[in-house]
């Protein structure tokens, strides 16, 4: 079976609201990269199992987008079925100090209405432009939070097999930026335990970390960091030492304004930002002997044979 043969047996496969050779490079922040093989809006559970259904059919690779903001897809675009979770999984209910949130729940949404019910504890949010699926899979974080601290289980289901479990924070092997969520596994909703909170003072918080992000970081084409902290450091002063701000390769280049952002011009490449993201990771290693490891996700093919950003990426 061809790849092309097998992406035609995927739309029939998922339905007729699946759609072929759909932009998705415009679905993440970078704004950069190509197109899907096969496309659906996920809606409803039914959706989702048409989507197992076309997976099992077609043993076609699977990539579920979120926010697309820590995430760049190729400029070949993705060989396979993508996914991202509609406007019905956007949710937040809350019960008590237990918010429930859809996994396509913005992230600073989920911040505000937290803070507006009187909540403590989601305030960092409201500087990552995230979804709540994509936070639980990265363990997203920031201002001293990360999403494990208030997460107290989620829903899984996996697309490459018949699995569809409630899982508790403790079983999902968290640590800086890690989660053992793997490729195929789509998160629909998440439960987190907040404390009592005053909303002024919680408003107040959340005012302080919007102006924080505002002076230190920039604006444009990115998907934030690039690389993970390493243990001790900060991967951004260490992108500085090394001599790298405003350093460019083709269509992109390394932030002036925070060394760990890559910026990409409109209309740029995604080969340059993931060339871009090798070059800095084998210059750092040059001149200052620590290796980073990317954070950003990657999808697709990508010109280099085996690019070292990879190391660190999952897709
Ligand atoms: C300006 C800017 C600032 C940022 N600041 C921070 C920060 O302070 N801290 C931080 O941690 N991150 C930060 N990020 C990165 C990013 O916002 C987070 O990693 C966020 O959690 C990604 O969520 P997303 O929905 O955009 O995921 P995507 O980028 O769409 O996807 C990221 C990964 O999660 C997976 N995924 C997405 N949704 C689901 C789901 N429902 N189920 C299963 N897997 C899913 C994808 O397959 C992919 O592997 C920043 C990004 C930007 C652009």
């Amino acid at each position: 079976v061809t790849a092309e043969a097998a992406l035609v047996e995927a739309i029939r496969l998922l339905g007729p609201k699946a759609k072929s050779n759909h932009p998705i490079g415009p679905l993440t922040t970078y704004r950069v990269g190509g197109r899907a093989g096969a496309f659906l809006e996920v809606e409803t559970e039914a959706d989702l199992e048409q989507v197992r259904i076309a997976v099992a059919g077609t043993g076609l690779p699977v990539l579920v987008i979120g926010r697309g903001s820590n995430l760049l897809v190729s400029d070949s675009g993705f060989p396979g079925i993508a996914l991202s979770l509609g406007a019905s999984y956007g949710f937040i209910e809350f019960e008590g100090l237990v918010v429930r949130a859809g996994a396509a729940c913005s992230l600073p949404v989920l911040a505000r209405r937290s803070v507006a019910a009187g909540l403590k504890g989601m305030e960092w949010g409201v500087g990552v432009p995230g979804s709540v699926g994509g936070a639980v899979r990265m363990n997203a974080g920031g201002h001293g939070s990360e999403t494990s601290q208030v997460l107290r289980r989620c829903r899984l289901v996996d697309l490459s097999s018949d699995e569809d479990s409630t899982l508790t924070v403790d079983e999902l092997d968290y640590s800086y930026r890690h989660s053992n969520i793997s490729p195929t596994q789509v998160v629909l909703w998440a439960e987190l335990s907040l404390s009592p909170g005053d909303s002024r003072e919680g408003e107040a918080a959340i005012g302080e970390v919007v102006r924080w992000r505002r002076e230190h970081q920039p604006g444009g084409q990115n998907a934030g960091s690039v690389f993970t902290n390493p243990p001790g450091d900060s991967a951004g002063r260490l992108v500085e030492e090394a001599g790298l701000k405003g350093y460019r390769l083709g269509t992109a280049w390394v932030s002036d304004k925070h060394a760990n952002f890559i910026q990409a011009d409109p209309g740029g490449s995604a080969d340059d930002v993931l060339s871009l993201v090798d070059e800095v990771r084998r210059l750092v290693y040059e001149r200052l002997g620590v290796e980073l490891v990317p954070e950003v996700r990657v999808a697709g093919r990508f010109e280099q044979t085996e690019p070292m950003a990879r190391g660190g990426a999952e897709l």
